[in-house]
């Protein structure tokens, strides 16, 4: 069997001509070729004091940069239609076709991604882990490929804060839907005394375990593939669990609130993300728990609630 083949173009605009973002331009003309996924070949640097807390306002803007794409298609018609339709509205881009192998480009499509900071918790890829962590931060290392949860969402970075702000040492944290595994290993690391996480994706599971590989330590994570909704074999801790972790959607939440608050001890913490502000009242509600903190980010909510 023949290996697949992407069709690529890359799309460069000189830095000579850059004098205003033309990405959306750019974005709108491609969408009528069905591109399967676009690679940023100019990631986000870090600033020269180190790593970017988006935590901490004022977030510093990128700096203005000249775009630099490689964009995938099914098929190299698509591919030349999408050159033939840039080349017509923007005839100072440099368009060079490639064609790349299938091995790794979904992997090879995350690699501009850098880590980042949420609270006092830092997640890295691989290949952008800091020099030095400061005394008071925990790293964790994430590969990213299936699981969502790589900290470049707001949601998960909310979840982060809220958990740094909690001294999680000697707990017992149990973390539904745990993508690729971020947040629980956050809680180990930070020395949670039993991490239970579970998701419904056994190829999420499968890239957490390789991810838990990555960091030294968080050896009480016990990764279970199952649907927390219907899995009477939950570990469900008698007395509950100390920290319920539910970075999900407010559909979720709300459809499964009565499970979700039955997981937390009498005085123990939900900490809930993964709605955005007009669901925040009705998540609340079905969850029927005490909001202690809510924190906001691009629009989205990071709930720490009690009993
Ligand atoms: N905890 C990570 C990932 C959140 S994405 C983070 O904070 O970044 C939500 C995850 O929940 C997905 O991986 C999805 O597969 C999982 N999920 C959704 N419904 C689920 C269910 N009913 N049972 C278990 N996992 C579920």
């Amino acid at each position: 069997m023949t290996a697949r083949v992407w069709f690529a173009l890359n799309i460069r605009e000189p830095e000579t001509r850059h004098t205003a973002d033309i990405s959306d331009d750019v974005s709108v003309i491609l969408d009528d070729f069905a591109p399967v996924a676009v690679e940023d070949l100019q990631p986000l640097p870090l600033p020269p004091g180190g790593l970017w807390d988006p935590t901490f306002p004022p977030i510093p803007e990128p700096p203005p940069s000249s775009l630099a794409w490689r964009v995938f298609f099914a098929s190299a018609d698509d591919r030349s239609r999408a050159a033939g339709a840039l080349r017509t509205s923007f005839p100072g881009l440099s368009l060079v076709e490639e064609d790349v192998d299938d091995e790794d480009w979904a992997t090879r499509s995350q690699r501009g991604l850098t880590a980042i900071t949420a609270g006092r918790v830092i997640v890295a890829p691989p290949w952008a882990v800091p020099a030095s962590v400061p005394p008071d931060h925990t790293l964790v290392v994430i590969e990213p490929s299936h699981g969502f949860g790589t900290g470049h969402h707001a949601s998960t970075r909310l979840c982060l804060r809220a958990l740094s702000t909690m001294d999680v040492s000697g707990l017992r944290v149990l973390d539904l839907g745990t993508g690729s595994g971020v947040l629980a290993m956050a809680a180990a690391l930070r020395g949670a005394a039993r991490v239970v996480a579970v998701d419904v994706d056994a190829d999420a599971i499968a890239a957490a375990r390789a991810s838990q590989a990555l960091n030294a330590g968080p050896s009480s994570v016990t990764w279970i593939v199952a649907d927390y909704r219907d899995t009477p074999l939950l570990p469900a801790l008698a007395g509950g669990w100390d920290v319920v972790l539910a970075n999900l959607t407010a559909g979720m939440l709300c459809s499964s609130a009565a499970r979700i608050r039955a997981f937390i001890a009498p005085a123990g913490v939900l900490i809930a993300s993964g709605f955005d502000e007009s669901e925040c009242a009705d998540v609340l509600d079905a969850l029927d728990v005490r909001p202690e903190q809510l924190l906001k980010e691009d629009g989205w909510v990071g709930l720490t609630a009690r009993r």
